[in-house]
């Protein structure tokens, strides 16, 4: 059970790591054609950077059905990265971008911190100067910055 619970926040942690990377080197990157739609947003619900969301996605179910008959590492990773993708939609895409009407202004510091930071990495539309790639893990100005603004 300890192992699962590890595997879980690895595969967590990863996501973070990995995304932040592919993030600012990729997206920003040789794909900014697809991501460009998601710092250009212009008309419909979906957005063709809504393409990287299957793609870890794919990569999330993919690791679960390799490791369900063993519940090996790879069953418990595929959790940590789903359960990554889930709080990822509804901080990114809800509580930040409003794709859904559920969730109203950020209440604790921790999601203020978050929305402030990721409000700076739209603050361009430009592939090349823009900043805070992660979402989980904010820099501290983000939290001391309380208040202004
Ligand atoms: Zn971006
Ligand atoms: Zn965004």
């Amino acid at each position: 059970m300890m192992m699962a619970v590890l595997w879980l926040l690895i595969g967590f942690v990863l996501m973070e790591t990995f995304s932040w990377w592919i993030h600012k080197y990729v997206m920003h990157g040789v794909l900014w054609k697809i991501h460009k739609t998601h710092h250009q947003h212009t008309k419909g619900y979906f957005e063709l950077n809504d393409l990287f969301t299957l793609l870890f996605g794919g990569i999330a179910v993919t690791l679960i059905l390799l490791g369900a008959s063993a519940l090996d590492y790879r069953f418990w990773m595929g959790c940590g990265i789903s359960l990554y993708g889930l709080l990822y939609f509804f901080l990114h895409d809800v509580l930040i971008h409003k794709r859904l009407n559920l969730l109203g202004r950020p209440k604790t510091k921790y999601l203020r911190a978050i929305t402030k930071a990721h409000r700076d990495h739209h603050k361009t539309n430009e592939k090349d100067d823009a900043v805070s790639f992660g979402l989980f893990i904010v820099p501290k100005k983000y939290f001391s910055e309380e208040g202004k603004n």
